[in-house]
């Protein structure tokens, strides 16, 4: 295929004309990077089988991973999902458009890929005026997973997009860096009581303000495979994408956590061992300890104190360091609660090695 045309937009004011374009190739079986609020998606045509099929080639990703739908209205939501319930009902109404995705009950007029035979599906508003035009101009839900490679950190910009993914796909539409930075909520509401099975956008805090007691699934957390939080076990995993090493730069990556207090001695005497050892070491520091580190290679993510600067700046530091070909990251920890809950999931995910002090 030929190389993809890249599209510069108004984040805000998108023009029509180029909406229209764009929209045309999703409605003709394409496939069309966009931003939205957490971070590029690669869209198709969700009820075009061949269109879904391509995302799964391009991205190189495990056919058992379901997509997440985009919608631009609730009338949507009604051709993917048999049933909206009460909590689902109230979830929408509070956080769309916005990073918090939906997992219903499937329609069987939904091709079974898009869901990886699950009877369920992953719905989702994002809160971007490209991505609602976009949807809207198309006219269908539209399928989208993170418009990187399978496996590879998600992309926040058009930039990180063409890396990936420039060769193989349609158009990009480019409106800038993404806001939040890392990827939706999942919420399975088929549940009895409603399971995060991914952090995200939307954080654990602000669920349970409105539908009351939210449960984790123990994958989520980063955790091992098999029981859940309250000690209920799994017979697999309920989101099988998280069942996948992900979000990971070519360097390997040790995760530093614990007493920040004691994180940057623990930092600087891993970097200090890989370094003898002829390799090249990379930091993703925090702004209260990047001063410790005084050799190269450091990158600053963002205070500890706030979690959403780190998380609007984790996947680009990940690419950043692959640019640097450093051989290995020494991450520091995040206290996971807040946006920092999502931040240490795609951190643990991404880690070859935890290291708890
Ligand atoms: P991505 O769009 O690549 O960021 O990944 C989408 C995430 O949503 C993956 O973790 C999927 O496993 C999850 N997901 C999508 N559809 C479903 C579904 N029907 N049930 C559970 N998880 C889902
Ligand atoms: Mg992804």
């Amino acid at each position: 295929m030929a190389k993809a045309i890249i599209w510069q937009v108004d984040p805000l004011t998108p023009a029509p004309e180029i909406i229209e374009r764009a929209a045309g190739i999703l409605r003709s079986g394409g496939l069309v990077a966009f931003p939205t609020e957490t971070v590029y998606g690669l869209g198709a045509d969700a009820f075009n089988p061949a269109a879904v099929a391509g995302i799964f080639r391009v991205k190189g990703r495990p056919a058992d991973n379901p997509l997440i739908l985009h919608v631009a209205d609730r009338e949507m939501v009604y051709r993917l999902a048999v049933r909206v319930n009460e909590p689902a009902g109230r979830l929408m109404e509070v956080f769309w458009p916005g990073p918090l995705t939906l997992v219903l009950p499937r329609r069987k007029e939904v091709p079974p890929a898009v869901s990886a035979g699950l009877e369920t599906v992953a719905v989702r508003m994002p809160a971007h005026q490209v991505a609602l035009d976009l949807i809207r101009a198309a006219g269908v839900p539209v399928a989208a997973p993170s418009a990187n490679l399978s496996g590879r950190p998600s992309p926040t910009t058009a930039a990180h997009v063409w890396e990936d993914l420039g060769e193989d796909i349609d158009a990009i539409l480019d409106a800038g860096p993404a806001g939040i930075g890392v990827e939706s909520t999942v919420v399975d509401l088929t549940a009895p009581v409603p399971v995060v099975l991914r952090p995200g956008g939307v954080t654990m805090e602000e669920l349970s303000a409105f539908i009351g007691e939210v449960r984790i699934d123990s994958l989520a957390e980063g955790g091992s495979a098999g029981t859940g939080k309250n000690g209920d076990s799994y017979e697999k995993p309920r989101s099988p994408g998280l069942k996948y090493r992900h979000y990971a730069p070519r360097a390997s990556l040790i995760l530093v956590e614990g007493d920040p207090r004691e994180v940057p001695a623990k930092v600087r005497e891993l970097a200090d061992l890989k370094r003898a050892g002829g390799l090249k070491v990379g930091i993703l520091a925090s702004a209260e300890s990047a001063g410790s580190y005084r050799q190269g290679n450091v990158v600053v993510a963002g205070s500890r104190q706030c979690p959403e600067q780190i998380a609007a700046r984790l996947y680009s530091a990940l690419r950043y360091f692959d640019e640097l070909s450093v051989d290995v990251i020494i991450a520091e920890g995040v206290e996971p609660a807040g946006l920092g809950l999502a931040v240490m999931n795609r951190l643990r995910r991404a880690a070859a090695e935890i290291i708890r002090n």
